[in-house]
Formats: C-alpha cells, structure tokens, sequence
C-alpha cells in the first residue's frame, strides 16, 4: 500500500509499505480521509519526542471497511466508518469508570513516543480494534467525519463544564478546537458566546460559527465585555484553548465569583495563574483531555448540520500532496485551518 512515511525528521516521503497485519479484534480501514492535527505538524521537526522516525502519522480519519477480523461479527466490508484517534484498553481502572481518555495503556494511532509504534492514517489502509470504531451516519462525508476527534474534544470540555441555559460564556483561542468550543457551548445552550483570540481571520471565523462578539484581547478589554453583558457579573464559564499565561488571565478574568474556568489548551508546559483571583472568588478549575465517548453524539451533530466544521476545512488534497501540505503548514501559513489528505 502507499503510504506517507516520516522517514526521518522534516522528510516525509510517499512509499509502499505492506499492509497492516489484522488481528482477531481488529478492523482493516481503506482511508479515505484524514485530516493532518496540529500534533502532526509539531511532530515534523522531533520537537514533541512523540513522533520517533519511522512512522506513518494521522490518527484524524475515515473510511471503508476493508476486511474483519475474525472476532468482529457487527460490521461489514465496505461500512463507512471512523474510529478514535487513541487506542484505549478497555480494562484498566479509567477505562471501566468510562474515562477512556486517562487510560493507562493509551495509544495514539501514528505515533512512537518510544513505548511503542502505532503507524497511523496517512495510508492506504490502517488496522484498528473494533471497540474504537463508530459507523458513519448517512450523509456525512468522509472530509467531515474526519473532524470528529477535534469535535469530540470540544464536546468533552463543554461535556465537563457546568454549563446551564442561557450562560454566558468567554472563550480565549478561536483555532480549530476554540471554534468547536463556540458551536458546542450554543448548542449545550449558553446565551452569549464571547471568542478572543490575536488572529483576525480567527476572529472572523468565531463570528461566523456562531460568536456573538468577537475580540482581540491585546486592544479589547474581554473580562470588561464578560462583566458588561452580565450586569457587572462577569461570564458564567470560560474556557482556555491556547496553554500559555495571558490567554489563562484574560479566562479567568472574565469569570463572575463561582464560575467555571475549562483548560484545554497546553501549549505550554507551565503557566502562570492569578492565584488569589481564583481563589478569593471561587472559580473552579477544570482540565480537560481529548474525549471519552462522545464520538456518536458528535458525528449525529455533524450529520445533522448542527455544527458546520466546513468553514474549518482550509483544503482538501491527495496524499501524495502531503509533504507540500505538511510543509505550509509547518510554515505556519496564514489562514489554513485543517488540512485533510485523501489516500
Ligand atoms: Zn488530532
Ligand atoms: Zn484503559
């Protein structure tokens, strides 16, 4: 099969690899679809330590059932299908209480932090266990169902938050996951949805997935806004989905006494936090990572309409393009979102 190898870092190259071996448990997945996650961009360069060459990377995809193995009696070749991005065990302590994200056996698909090697997605065919595979609703394509994993973590960190109707809510990063953030927090019921972020395409973007206001924190004052449209409260939820210190001071900032403040971010591996702010008025803290179950319900919304992720999609493109694609990526090109890859 073809696939795009990370042969070394910074050189992706388009080869023939043999096909996945297919355990009892597992699926065989013909790819059609697969979405390069911003992981995958900083995985290029070695930076992450997570992407050891040689390694087939892509864990945001869909396809067609290509063959079963021999356990697998509830699907059937040729069924549209997408499957988690993390391989969980199903039997440690997190993933019996539901929480598949903490597992403690996790494994990215198409990454190799040095445990272990799971090539991934950028290829022809990928092999997946059963138990994290989810059938496609009629209708959804495979460009869009690629999005699930970014939806589903925005889903997550609403899922978690004590969000009730009519809330209002501040979110500080209007990137992929920050505008899913935005859609999902309407669609949980929040009144007014406040987006910051420092990129004025960005900010155009939150306003046309459903931001009501949308500003740049470095010449608007957002806990000012928060307050305003709270009669002088400040904003019931927020949510930070950067991971660096200001935009975790302008979250917080904007939060009323008692409210709840939703960590998604992590770009950095330390911050700074206004320590008696949150403590003098009670916010609550809440870390939030990946997704736990919610890939049904996120594929139903997608399916329905109720999320639009094609403003998100920047391009669509052959696999045998990706090096390119990874490349003006990695260069930080200006206005590309997601890139999906169709072997
Ligand atoms: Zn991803
Ligand atoms: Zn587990």
């Amino acid at each position: 099969m073809k696939a795009l190898l990370l042969k070394e870092y910074m050189k992706l190259e388009l080869v023939e690899m043999p096909e996945p071996d297919v355990g009892a448990d597992d699926v065989l997945v013909r790819v059609q679809a697969c979405g390069i996650c911003g992981s995958d961009v900083h995985g290029l360069d070695g930076s992450t330590g997570r992407r050891l060459p040689p390694i087939v990377m892509g864990h945001e995809a869909a396809g067609v059932v290509a063959r079963l193995g021999g356990q697998v009696k509830d699907l059937k070749e040729g069924d549209r299908v997408t499957f988690d991005s993390t391989v969980w065990c199903g039997v440690c302590h997190y993933c019996r209480r539901g929480q598949a994200n903490l597992c403690d056996h996790r494994q990215v698909l198409g990454v190799s932090p040095g445990e272990y090697r799971r090539h991934g997605a950028f290829a022809e065919y990928v092999a997946v266990p059963r138990r994290i595979v989810y059938p496609l609703p009629e209708g959804l394509s495979f460009e869009r169902a690629a999005m699930v994993e970014a939806l589903s973590v925005a889903v997550h960190a609403v899922g978690i938050t004590p969000v009730r109707l009519g809330d209002t809510a501040v979110v500080v990063g209007s990137g992929m996951i920050g505008l899913l953030v935005i859609q999902a927090l309407k669609r949980a019921g929040c009144g007014r949805v406040i987006a910051a972020d420092i990129d004025e395409a960005r900010l155009k973007l939150a306003r046309e997935v459903g931001a009501d206001d949308a500003l740049d924190p470095r010449t608007a004052d957002v806990p000012a806004l928060a307050r305003q449209a709270t009669g002088g409260r400040g904003a019931d939820v927020a949510f930070e989905v950067v991971g660096a210190t200001e935009p975790l001071a302008t979250a917080a900032k904007s939060l009323r006494k008692g409210g709840a403040l939703t960590m998604v971010g992590n770009l950095s591996p330390q911050v700074e936090l206004p320590l008696q702010w949150v403590v003098t008025r009670e916010v609550r803290l809440q870390g939030s990572c990946a997704s736990a179950g919610e890939y049904p319900v996120c594929l139903e919304l997608m399916a329905r309409g109720e999320v639009k992720v094609d403003p998100l999609i920047s391009a669509v493109a052959p696999l045998e393009e990706g090096a390119a694609w990874f490349d003006r990526l990695y260069r930080r090109e200006p206005g590309l979102m997601k890139v999906v890859l169709r072997p």
